[in-house]
């Protein structure tokens, strides 16, 4: 019986071990790219020649869904962290690591959940770790005592080129970049204005900067560059949970990843810390949730048990530079002008209510650009054949001044 026990040991042992998921050969440097507040529709709707490039030299998707609230602290913490709120307790902007109520499940010295920095560090001592961002508090979620570089500059130019120098210098083994601006335009703007839309081409010219520092320090040929955002947003926010702030696109590129190659595997927030454990061959804690992007990888396939579901489609765009902004407010005595945009490269039409109801495939036709003499809600759907869209919900108000 003793011997039965052993033997059905070893069997199992060996059978897991085969399984066991080796780790991508090569990457010896991983460079993350984070665009703050680039939604999927704003970076499949911008020129952006040098994200392009680094697709087409990779694997990408553009349904990386978002930990809530869609904020920037949570959500780049959740890259960092590998686990999402709930688990490290970074709920909110106003998260410092001495001032929580809510306690991480597991933490450091320094009082924050372990963050991929953490994880580098331990299993690789003499690694050259370098943050640079340009939102000055993405450093509250970075252990000092961990980090060789973390540092915060005022442009996302500055911000780039200050990353290009380093990468030059040190040829660091991980290095993590925010750029902050690409947000900005989406507050001030409107997201998916022209405004916006200018300032992921901006982010785009960044970006080249710090690609071209890879290709000049030597590194290109086993660095693997990802290129991240924390959250999308709609009209001139984000904080909510619809789809325009909930989804944001992810590129993989470089040393040991597929080309041209589209993920099929459901991305989360938190999988980012995941992938840069797994791409340098390093052990994820367990208290972490995040999994590597496994497809992404040269050798690795998709994985079989993919639920197939009705398609959800993006939805319908409101024209941000004609709904009643540019600042948000009303028309006064004029109509408002209602003009909607499918999402790029999809196929379907945009069906809309004026009345507060919800959209169906009998709703009304949207043709071109309309006007509203008086304040309504209008709801807007994109229905394709096999899948649609969430709904869309634009206020519109018009007041009349000699009325008032
Ligand atoms: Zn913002």
């Amino acid at each position: 019986m003793k011997n039965v026990w052993i033997i059905t040991a070893c069997i199992l042992l060996a059978g897991c071990c085969r399984e066991d998921h080796p780790f991508p050969a090569g990457i010896q440097h991983v460079v993350v790219i984070g665009i703050d507040g680039m939604s999927s529709q704003g970076f499949i709707e911008a020129k952006t020649p040098c994200m392009d490039s680094l697709m087409r030299n990779g694997a990408y998707s553009y349904t990386v869904r978002c930990v809530l609230p869609t904020v920037s602290k949570p959500n780049w913490n959740a890259m960092l962290c590998g686990a999402g709120p709930d688990i490290t307790g970074v709920t909110s902007n106003g998260w410092y690591r001495d001032l929580q109520v809510f306690p991480p499940v597991v933490m450091t010295g320094n009082h924050s959940f372990p963050t991929i920095f953490d994880i580098v560090r331990e299993q690789k001592p003499a690694a050259e770790l370098g943050s640079l961002y340009q939102w000055g508090d993405f450093g509250s979620m970075l252990d000092e005592d961990v980090m060789n570089l973390s540092e915060t500059y005022p442009t996302a130019l500055e911000t780039a080129e200050k990353t290009a120098a380093y990468i030059l210098e040190k040829r660091p083994d991980f290095v993590f970049i925010q750029l902050d601006e690409v947000d900005g335009y989406g507050h001030s703007d409107g997201h998916m204005s022209s405004g916006y839309l200018k300032g992921i081409e901006e982010a785009d010219m960044q970006v080249r900067i710090i690609v071209d520092a890879v290709r000049d320090a030597g590194i290109a040929e086993s660095t693997l560059i990802m290129i991240v955002s924390d959250h999308g947003g709609i009209f001139h926010k984000h904080g909510d949970n619809t789809y325009e702030e909930l989804t944001t696109p992810i590129i993989f590129s470089g040393k040991g990843i597929k080309k041209d190659y589209a993920i099929r595997q459901q991305i989360y927030r938190y999988d980012v810390a995941a992938d840069v454990a797994f791409a340098l061959g390093l052990q994820a804690p367990q208290q972490w949730i995040g999994r590597p992007t496994l497809p992404a990888y040269e050798g690795f396939d998709e994985p079989t048990n993919l639920w197939q579901g009705v398609e959800l489609l993006p939805p319908p765009v409101f024209h941000t530079e004609t709904y009643n902004p540019p600042h948000g407010g009303v028309s006064v005595d004029r109509p408002a002008e209602v003009k909607i945009k499918k999402p790029a490269g999809v196929d379907g039409v945009i069906r809309y209510t004026v009345d507060e109801s919800v959209p169906t495939r009998e709703s009304a036709l949207y043709e071109g650009a309309f006007t509203v003499e008086k304040s309504t809600v209008i709801r807007a759907k994109l229905f394709g054949e096999k899948g649609e869209s969430p709904v869309v919900t634009a206020e519109y108000k018009v007041e009349n001044s000699k009325t008032k």
